[in-house]
């Protein structure tokens, strides 16, 4: 009845349906069992907080009441007191268990402490300093008491140390107790907690090693047996018919967390299914036809996260009575957590919602990847292989605000990969024409007189297009030195500035996007365009089209073979992966005109270095340097490519 009427019936049908069931008895669980959960929970406050105490007593009197020991155990009290939340799984669990409270208690205290110490452990590999960007973490505190070297990093790892032998001398006298749950749960710490270790160094691969695979296998030793160091603490033999059922829960919840930390995870470089996803979308996107549209990354990791659910649905059709119940509650929040991210959009029937203009980015030139993650979510970035060659292999050279600049080995040309996506620096541009200038098309005023002399000289005619012509200095130039100047802009703004001066010879357009206006040119020049674009290529072989078959091109971009660039690396102002996306050696230009049609006849070198001084580049000239940093190429069309192509 309801597929009929509910679009996500329609979209979802078995995900609407398994919903419908878990939901009414997830209701049921809780209702029944409400008292006995809150119970449950009491035992983990008491438990962790009697567990504390008699281990700040120890450690006084082991260290003969020294201040440093008793400040320490006093923030590591308050840090563990707090995050003692991340074990409220475990009531539900040990409902379906029947388990004993007080041999709760005591379990939950030992286990959980070797758990929570490796949350301790986790933030200082992660130089985690705020807990979800509000609480400080344990780092965070032992940094602000002792300093921001390595003494808080040593200090973290000694708190975290002291805390994981508390909770297994804690169980093994459990274990001494008589409780045999315990020695079986002895054994499935030491286990988990070996395989954690595992997954934590596997989490710090090289980004080259990173495949769908890899993170699966991440998933499952990090993790999932990260909650198996937990549920030592109830099921160690792991025989109960819910175990399947949680192996599954935990691997979801983790795919539901990398999506929530997606934008921190991409602007850090660890490993997360969105980030792997997308490239494996990129690698698949070459052998995939014309006709197939492509998935974007969240409609593939929503796919995945759909199987997800449906898997879990196979298990808790075959599970009975409280175990039953406890899965359809876990199942429930699982679907809520997704729900909340933004997947299944309509699944209860509400249309997503239907904006007739796009909203205002509020992003700049130089926004973060976190930023533009934050504001439009995964899809603002995208996975490119080399705009030169065509090459995906990379060599990481450093991370600027979060976006990765990478060297292609076969070519040696430089450029961001993952980076903003071609529609959103469209959207971008357009809400930032006009306000703020970029320094660096000053540039173009300072080598127009030189150009144009070289120009002059070489060209066989008098048809000179400029494209991306900024501020119209070498339009206004070219035509003192008699050249019939054209010019367009992507910037409407600009655009409309210099149309009293030059009328119709003006036209606003993108190269490579849009066709070049007027015909047949003489001369091409685009200085401080190329390092812009999404597809150079595109553009060189759009200013093919609009040359003359004797025509010249004139390139200039920033040199990343100058002096500049090996001195200040990624401090160089031209460093600006939103706005500056392809960064040129003399070698990968050389070799993209060449495949575009054109012949490089001679490097342009300005006698003149720029007096811009920003930043990096006033330091360099203060201490002697004298290049202008940029790269300027003038090429002819290639014989053998003359006539259209
Ligand atoms: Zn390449």
């Amino acid at each position: 009845l309801s597929a009929s009427r509910n679009p996500a019936a329609r979209r979802w049908p078995e995900l609407a349906e398994l919903a419908g069931t878990a939901r009414a008895e997830a209701a049921a669980f809780s209702a029944e069992h409400r008292e006995t959960l809150e119970w449950y929970r009491a035992e983990i406050q008491t438990g962790i907080r009697e567990a504390l105490s008699t281990l700040g007593r120890d450690v006084d009197q082991l260290s003969g009441g020294n201040p440093l020991c008793r400040q320490l155990l006093d923030q590591t009290v308050e840090y563990i007191d707090w995050m003692q939340w991340t074990l409220w799984d475990l009531p539900t669990f040990a409902v379906a268990f029947g388990t004993d409270l007080t041999r709760f208690r005591k379990r939950v205290a030992a286990c959980g402490f070797v758990y929570l110490s490796f949350r301790v452990i986790d933030d200082m590999l992660d130089r985690h300093y705020l807990y979800r960007g509000r609480r400080p973490t344990l780092l965070k505190t032992f940094t602000s008491s002792h300093g921001q070297g390595h003494d808080s990093e040593g200090l973290t790892v000694l708190a975290s140390l002291l805390l994981s032998f508390d909770g297994m001398a804690r169980l093994v006298s459990e274990v001494d107790a008589g409780d045999e749950v315990a020695a079986a749960g002895m054994r499935r710490l030491v286990a988990s907690a070996r395989q954690v270790l595992v997954g934590a160094i596997l989490e710090r691969s090289d980004e080259s090693d990173w495949s769908l695979a890899f993170y699966e296998r991440l998933v499952a030793r990090k993790n999932v047996d990260y909650w198996r160091m937990l549920n030592a603490a109830l099921d160690p033999d792991e025989t109960s018919p819910l175990h399947p059922f949680l192996i599954d829960y935990y691997g979801l919840a983790q795919r539901l967390n990398d999506i929530q930390d997606h934008s921190a995870d991409e602007a850090r470089g660890q490993p997360n299914l969105v980030t792997i996803t997308r490239r494996q979308l990129a690698v698949e996107s070459c052998s995939r036809g014309f006709d197939e549209p492509a998935p974007t990354a969240m409609q593939a990791v929503e796919e995945v996260v759909r199987r997800d659910f449906m898997r879990l649905g196979e298990r808790f059709a075959v599970l009975r009575g409280r175990e039953r119940g406890a899965a359809s509650v876990k199942f429930m929040e699982s679907l809520s957590e997704a729900r909340r991210l933004g997947l299944f959009a309509d699944l209860d029937s509400r249309a997503p919602v239907a904006t007739a203009t796009l909203p205002k980015l509020d992003l700049v030139w130089d926004s973060t990847a976190e930023e533009f993650l934050e504001r439009l979510g995964p899809d603002a970035l995208e996975d490119v292989a080399c705009s030169v060659c065509g090459g995906d292999d990379l060599h990481l050279l450093f991370r600027k605000r979060g976006f990765a600049l990478r060297r292609c080995r076969v070519c040696t040309h430089i450029f961001v990969t993952p980076r903003t996506r071609a529609e959103v620096l469209a959207r971008l541009s357009d809400e930032l024409d006009g306000h703020g200038e970029d320094p660096y098309l000053d540039i173009q005023r300072i080598h127009a007189e030189h150009l144009c002399q070289v120009l002059r000289r070489v060209a066989r005619g008098p048809r000179f297009l400029d494209v991306g012509f900024g501020h119209g200095y070498l339009l206004h130039l070219a035509q003192a030195y008699g050249f019939e100047a054209y010019g367009v802009e992507s910037s409407l703004e600009r655009v409309h500035r210099l149309g009293p001066v030059f009328g119709r010879r003006l036209a606003r357009a993108s190269i490579g996007r849009d066709r070049l206006p007027w015909g047949s040119f003489d001369v091409i020049a685009m200085s401080h365009v190329l390092e812009h674009l999404s597809e150079p290529r595109a553009a060189l072989k759009e200013a093919r089209e609009a040359l003359a078959d004797d025509g010249l091109l004139y390139i200039a971009v920033p040199d990343m073979d100058s002096a500049q660039f090996r001195v200040f690396g990624k401090r160089w102002d031209v460093i600006s992966p939103v706005a500056h996306l392809q960064y040129f050696t003399s070698a990968s230009l050389t070799r993209l005109l060449g495949t575009c049609g054109f012949e490089v006849l001679t490097r342009v070198e300005h006698p003149e270095p720029s007096p811009i001084a920003t930043g990096a580049t006033e330091l360099f000239r203060r201490i002697g340097g004298n290049e202008s940093g940029e790269l300027g190429l003038l090429a002819r069309v290639a014989p053998d490519a003359g006539g259209t192509s």
